[in-house]
This record gives C-alpha cells, sequence and structure tokens, in this order.
C-alpha cells in the first residue's frame, strides 16, 4: 500500500488488521514461552501471596531462560522453541513499524475523522465521548474513516450518537454501519435463519393437514406427514385384502380426502394410486393370485 495516495478508509483498515495481529501475537508470544519453558523443562511451582492467595510462577526468571535456550548444548526442541518465540517477536517488531508509518501519514495529513461503535450500540466520533464510560468497548468502524459528518450519519441511521453528530436527524433511517465483528455476528445470524427457514419449508413439503388445515387423525394419533398418511391408506386396504379386516371406509375416506388436497388431484387420482400401492403390498403377503381392491 502507497500510503501517501492510499484513502484514509484503505489505511485504517489496515491499521486495524495490524491491530488484530499484534493481538493476536501477543497471545501466541505467550503460548510459545510456555513451550520454551516446558523445552526447557521448567515447571511452575505454587506460593502463597502476602495476601494469602496462591499464584503460579517459575522459580527461574524469563531472561536465565532465554540464557539456557542459547547455550551451546541446548536441546534441539528448546532451540526451535527459541526460534518460534523469536520469529513471533520479529513479526511484533514489524507490526509496529509499519503502526507507526501510519501515524505518521496521518499526522501528516492534519488527521482525518474516524468513528467507532459501541457494540450494538451508538456510532461515535471518538472513544471520548461524554455519553460513554471508560470502561466502554469500542469497535472500530475504518470503513468510514475520512467521512464527513453527513456522510457517516446517512450510513449511521439511528445507531448515530447526538452528542457526536449533532445534525443527526430525529427519525433516523436504519443503520447500514457495522464494525468486523457485528458483520460476522450478522452474517452468522443470517445464515442460522436461512438454515431455519430451510428446515421449516422441508417440513412443510412433507406435511399433511385435513383440507380444512384442522389435525389430520389417524388411529394412533396425529398423522403429520404425506408419507405417514399413504402409508395408513395403503395399508388399510392391504390388510383388508391379505388378513380380510374390516376397511373402516370413513377413515380411508379422510385419507384419500387429504392426499388429495396435498397433492392438488382429485380423490379418485389418489385413490388409483394408493388402490394399485395396496394391491401389489397384498400379492406380495398372499401370492398373486389376491384380487384387487376397488372403493366401492
Ligand atoms: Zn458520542
Amino acid at each position: 500500500m502507497d500510503l501517501t495516495t492510499a484513502t484514509p478508509s484503505e489505511i485504517d483498515t489496515r491499521l486495524a488488521e495490524l491491530e488484530r495481529q499484534d493481538a493476536k501475537l501477543t497471545y501466541d508470544i505467550q503460548s510459545a514461552w510456555s513451550d520454551l519453558r516446558a523445552a526447557l523443562g521448567h515447571r511452575q511451582v505454587r506460593v502463597l501471596n502476602r495476601d494469602g492467595r496462591a499464584e503460579y510462577v517459575y522459580l527461574i526468571s524469563s531472561h536465565d531462560a532465554e540464557h539456557e535456550a542459547v547455550a551451546p548444548d541446548a536441546s534441539t526442541n528448546t532451540r526451535e522453541a527459541y526460534q518460534a518465540l523469536h520469529a513471533l517477536r520479529k513479526q511484533v517488531l514489524v507490526n509496529r513499524a509499519e503502526r507507526t508509518k501510519i501515524k505518521v501519514e496521518f499526522n501528516r495529513r492534519g488527521g482525518w475523522t474516524r468513528a467507532w461503535a459501541v457494540p450494538n450500540g451508538h456510532v461515535h466520533q471518538s472513544t471520548a465521548c461524554s455519553t460513554c464510560f471508560p470502561t466502554t468497548r469500542f469497535g472500530w468502524l475504518s470503513q468510514v474513516s475520512g467521512m464527513n459528518e453527513a456522510e457517516i450519519v446517512a450510513q449511521a441511521g439511528e445507531r448515530a450518537c447526538t452528542r457526536c453528530y449533532p445534525s443527526a436527524p430525529v427519525n433516523p433511517k436504519p443503520c447500514q454501519l457495522w464494525t468486523i465483528e457485528e458483520q460476522a455476528e450478522r452474517a452468522s445470524a443470517q445464515q442460522v435463519a436461512a438454515v431455519k427457514a430451510e428446515k421449516a419449508a422441508a417440513k412443510a413439503a412433507k406435511a399433511i393437514t385435513n383440507p380444512d388445515g384442522s389435525p389430520l387423525r389417524g388411529k394412533w394419533g396425529v398423522i403429520a406427514t404425506e408419507r405417514t398418511a399413504e402409508i395408513e391408506a395403503v395399508n388399510e386396504i392391504h390388510n383388508f385384502l391379505a388378513f380380510d379386516y374390516e376397511i373402516n371406509q370413513a377413515y380411508l375416506d379422510t385419507l384419500f380426502a387429504a392426499l388429495a388436497h396435498k397433492r392438488g388431484q382429485t380423490v379418485e387420482e389418489v385413490t388409483a394410486v394408493i388402490q394399485a400401492k395396496a394391491t401389489k403390498k397384498a400379492a406380495k403377503t398372499m401370492g398373486p393370485s389376491i384380487e384387487s381392491w376397488n372403493r366401492p
């Protein structure tokens, strides 16, 4: 990135990335230190503080630990752990140098506007806004760096802090401005909603009711799916054909009506399909000599 020609928002977006990277490096360095201590065979010991609280500490200082790590007789594990720590430290310095260059460019241009958002709260011109507290957490909106008040207010809509942006309208528009963390949250919420809608649609596609929308009652409770309704109807006829059970014609008619409604077919069309399936099933049970059933 050519700092002299890049836009404020390009520069600040890079700066935000560098800050995130730096925070991660701090974490990675801690874990590299643990690895190095382990390679050196250092163990933490439990010590009691004067206030009675216990703490786990290394009795060998990190300074001595580094000396040990570069000693000629250091093990391969130790050397590798130390190299990893060293590489991370180098990244910290490179990161810091780039951030310094950005700071210099910011000052050279006499600064530019920046905006911050409190998570799920207002958008502010500075983290020192008098409506906030020292403990308030902020997310940086580097995408609007360099924009004027009107431009930021147009995007922030109802989220614009009226103390920071006195021109914010009384009846603002919905917000269109989100921090990186909020964007990620919103994307995952959208994904969850889409999956839920998809599941609901799949369920609805399989669902069946009476034509009037009331629950379709089967012999053993409510029949929820088209598939179950068809199996019930087929069995009702099959059991008559194969085992000479009495047919519950009213029940069968209810199933036919529900299936016809669901499939957008006539009762006759549905009956023909179910009849054929029941006859085929009965032939399997009893042999091919079975007579077919016809709706009386
Ligand atoms: Zn404010």
